[in-house]
């Protein structure tokens, strides 16, 4: 008899649970943050016929040169940097993990932040510490320089803006991170087409800096294509842990062209930016809530202790419109749901039945 999974399979494998994504099919989606607006026609097109005169019986380019050039123009990567691509940037995640997990290596990120962070921290049998955020949802840099301190951790993540929480964080305080820190720091600015702020100016300043990107939340989450920007020491070595056709061949060609339309993709990023004010405003309007501020294409929210985060998650969804709800995910979290920023009449939609729910509830209370 061969050995069951369980006997097999590394023991903190078997505590994950998966990474969940809901069903949505026909729902109105607020959970993701992605973004809502489709391609105009003549782009659709223009796609369209790109991906029919695809090769697809040949491999990718493995070393994407051509787009590695587009997003070296078009996201202004600065001169001696190098680019490294990932199937999303949660792959590029995976693959620094992969490569400074040492026996008891460290992995440290704030807290909350992106999940994937520390579960890819599991996958890499590398150590996760996540020092908490303040109540406010600053960073504690004092908590964080003594966890540095402490752990000399080999890698460390802050998302900029932050996920879940939608903030940006005082970039004077994440210098003082990045001076103190033993390995790499990233910076994860996957959220950085609805904030105006950025470490790519700052990348040459320190050595032991990363910056990370996705066009996930700027239309293209399809796709599928993350990348790494940094000092070519660092990205030689990350880019033996790569594998060589990570990119398909048709993300590298739909990816390029639409980064020659840039215009289309931003334009629709400022719609969505002049929405996520209104939504927010909209939204401390209602009776019972706290809004918090945000730089991202979502707003996090807490329901005052007469509502259940979880109830009005789930009483959300039977009537269609599917948000995350991040009660339990965090203490600091508790009562609280992330809604991504949809089109207007989505969100207006959202709103109006979330004004209905807490006035039913308010009622039962
Ligand atoms: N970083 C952050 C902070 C995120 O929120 C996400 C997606 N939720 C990612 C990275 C991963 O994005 P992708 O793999 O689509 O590039």
């Amino acid at each position: 008899m061969p050995f069951s999974p369980d006997q097999i399979i590394r023991p903190e494998i078997l505590a994950l649970s998966a990474y969940h994504v809901p069903p949505a099919r026909g729902m109105i989606k607020l959970d993701a943050m992605e973004n809502p607006y489709t391609l105009p026609p003549e782009l659709r097109d223009e796609i369209a016929r790109l991906a029919g005169d695809t090769p697809v019986n040949r491999y990718p380019d493995p070393d994407a040169a051509a787009l590695k050039a587009a997003l070296r123009e078009a996201l202004g990567i600065p001169d001696g940097m190098d680019i490294m691509l990932g199937n999303g940037s949660d792959e590029i995640i995976q693959i620094i993990a992969l490569a400074c997990g040492k026996p008891g290596a460290v992995l440290l990120s704030v807290e909350p932040a992106f999940v994937m962070f520390r579960m890819i921290a599991t996958f890499a049998s590398m150590n996760y510490v996540g020092v908490p955020l303040h109540p406010d949802f600053s960073l504690d840099t004092e908590a964080m320089l003594a966890a540095i301190a402490r752990y000399q951790p080999a890698v460390i993540f802050i998302a900029y803006p932050n996920n879940p929480t939608g903030n940006l964080f005082d970039a004077v305080e994440i210098s003082r991170i990045i001076d103190a820190a033993p390995g790499m720091v990233v910076i994860d600015e996957a959220y950085h087409a609805f904030a105006d702020a950025s470490f790519m100016d700052k990348l040459a300043h320190h050595p032991n800096l990363l910056l990370m990107r996705t066009l996930s939340k700027l239309g293209l989450a399809g796709l599928r294509l993350g990348l790494l920007a940094g000092k070519p020491e660092w990205l030689r070595q990350l880019e033996k842990l790569r594998l060589p056709y990570n990119v398909g061949i048709v993300t590298q060609r739909i990816a390029e062209k639409l980064l020659q339309h840039r215009d289309v993709l931003l334009q629709q990023a400022a719609a969505i930016k002049v929405e996520r004010s209104s939504m927010s405003r909209r939204l401390s309007e209602l009776e019972g809530i706290e809004v918090f501020p945000t730089d991202a294409n979502f707003i996090l929210f807490r329901l005052n202790q007469d509502h259940k985060a979880g109830q009005v998650f789930q009483e959300l969804k039977q009537r269609g419109i599917l948000v995350k709800n991040l009660d339990g995910a965090h203490p600091l979290l508790k009562n609280c749901l992330r809604v991504t920023v949809g089109m207007p009449d989505e969100n207006t939609q959202f709103l109006a039945v979330l004004q209905t729910l807490l006035v039913k509830i308010e009622a039962k209370a």
